[in-house]
């Protein structure tokens, strides 16, 4: 027995209708897992570790009510996707933003199956969330809707069932404020949640960790075609966490920065960004455009995303789906070498084929932004042993932990004339290691 792609999909489809995001992601790692089931291990099929593996082991969906500044009672949805919990507890991001939905949030905990896997970490993988907009909302209010987030979610998640952590419109303020709520109404100080502050059970290199190991993935994948980052252009969307530490990083090694961007628009700035320049953008907020005021060698482009310019990496960080087929079109003729996801499925379908065909190197969320949860896993070990690791010694384990990351997608994505397709190496790598687990326990 074989399974086909196609009768797959079309079943996956069926059961899941109008869920277009957790399709793109489902169809985009099962066109590389189902041939590799089919030729080295078809004892998988009949125990169909696929139809399983696209399955959430349990989805909350809960009401979420809160008084804003005025009084007036707002309610918004909550949820949390339980996807996989083979290899570890539930692990994953919460993101709080306006179209946030359960198609997103399952593609989202999906792919987080493969990337925990790919951390080498005892990491299941989940993810949850809210359609709440935290644009525009007062301290207070983000308190008073988190608090009450948390006095639903608290009683599916724990330190060894599901810990959840930050993601878009979730930082360390957020946590902070779901953390507290969750001690108030269970009454014990535990590692229930990841990326906390330094000084009540964090990590260092937390909050930097997914843009530090965005870059660390990127120096492999330069290694292994023996060049250097120094002196590259580097083209980077979104100025949130991800984007500003990404850019940090990539100015320490030696790159040249080019652009950063939010939905208002693309700064470009022909000298490069500097550590000075990055300072300034974090105290601008979502007012990109003052940038180009202060700095002369910088525009602002209202409405565009930075894929226009040449560059010879390009690090989409801001979100799902940012960079499509034109985009990739135009990278590709203006000679760009390199992209990798900072962001999760931030290229469409259409891009990714475009990559692969011209053989430029593709590193795929799951592979390349996995250092944020792989610190998160460090921050889980720290808190189960009671203690705190310096920032050398984090930082170290979240580089050898990409360069792993990067050798196991070299080892499954290995295709003719040395080209590595890397989504493929990462889709079978992040796989295996579930699927045996899966397998152990039984039905
Ligand atoms: N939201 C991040 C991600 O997409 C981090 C998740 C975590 O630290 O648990 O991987």
């Amino acid at each position: 027995m074989s399974l086909t792609l196609k009768s797959f999909i079309k079943h996956v489809e069926e059961r899941n209708p109008y869920e277009p995001e957790f399709l793109q992601a489902v169809t985009e790692v099962t066109e590389d897992l189902i041939p590799y089931v089919n030729t080295d291990h078809p004892e998988l099929i009949d125990l169909k570790i696929l139809e399983r593996i696209v399955e959430p082991e349990r989805v909350i969906s809960f009401r979420v009510n809160w008084l804003d500044d005025n009084n007036q009672i707002q309610i918004n949805r909550g949820y949390r996707v339980q996807m996989n919990s083979a290899i570890g507890p539930y692990k994953g991001g919460l993101r709080f933003a306006p179209n946030v939905n359960l198609s997103i949030l399952k593609f989202l905990a999906f792919e987080q199956v493969f990337k925990n896997s790919l951390t080498g970490l005892p990491i299941g993988g989940g993810k949850g969330g809210s359609d709440f907009d935290p644009k525009g909302k007062s301290d207070h209010e983000i308190m008073r809707f988190c608090q009450s987030f948390m006095t639903e979610l608290y009683r599916h998640i724990g330190a060894d069932t599901d810990v959840p952590a930050g993601d878009i419109g979730v930082g360390g303020r957020e946590i902070g404020y779901l953390f507290g709520q969750y001690k108030r109404l269970q009454n014990n100080f535990t590692g229930v949640l990841t990326g906390k502050g330094i000084n009540w059970g964090g990590s260092y290199i937390r909050p930097e960790a997914t843009g530090y190991g965005l870059l660390y993935f990127v120096e492999c994948m330069l290694v292994h075609r023996e060049e250097s980052i120094i002196g590259k252009l580097v083209a980077i969307s979104g100025a949130g966490n991800v984007a500003y530490y990404a850019a940090e990083k990539a100015i320490q090694l030696g790159a040249k920065v080019i652009t950063l961007s939010n939905s208002t628009g693309t700064i470009y700035d022909t000298e490069g960004f500097t550590i000075e320049k990055l300072n300034y953008i974090s105290i601008l907020g979502r007012d990109l455009a003052k940038f180009a005021k202060k700095y002369k060698s910088a525009s602002f482009y209202p409405k565009e995303t930075p894929w226009q310019f040449k560059c010879d990496i390009a690090l989409p960080c801001a979100t799902q789906n940012e960079l499509n087929d034109n985009d990739a079109s135009r990278l590709i003729k203006n000679g760009c070498k390199i992209v990798a996801e900072g962001a999760n499925m931030p290229s469409t379908t259409g891009a990714i084929k475009a990559f692969h065909k011209a053989k430029i190197l593709f590193g795929p969320g799951k592979a390349a932004n996995a250092g944020g949860v792989a610190v998160s896993g460090l921050e889980m070990s720290q808190n189960s042993i009671g203690l705190q690791w310096h920032t050398e010694k984090v930082d170290g384990r979240l580089k050898t932990i990409m360069q792993n990351i990067h050798k196991t997608c070299v080892r499954y994505g290995n295709e003719e004339n040395g080209y590595i397709n890397y989504l493929k190496g990462a889709n079978i790598g992040g796989f295996i290691k579930v699927a045996e687990a899966m397998k152990s326990q039984g039905v």
